[in-house]
């Protein structure tokens, strides 16, 4: 199950969406996405636990 997840840009603040894959057993993910808005890039860093996101962070990449 795939879930769009809402996340703001830390560059211009703007809203972004990324793709996030549910799984059932944990699993904690670290990404790069460019913002849609401004092509700064994001790191993002999630984890999810049965289907279900129990920690999700964007820190500005530089
Ligand atoms: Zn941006």
């Amino acid at each position: 199950m795939i879930l769009e997840k809402k996340y703001k840009c830390q560059t211009c603040f703007e809203n972004n969406f990324v793709d996030v894959e549910l799984y059932f057993c944990s699993e904690t993910v670290d990404i790069i996405e460019d913002c849609r808005v401004c092509c700064n890039p994001n790191s993002i860093s999630y984890t999810v636990e049965n289907e279900k996101i129990v920690y999700f962070e964007v820190i500005k990449t530089y």
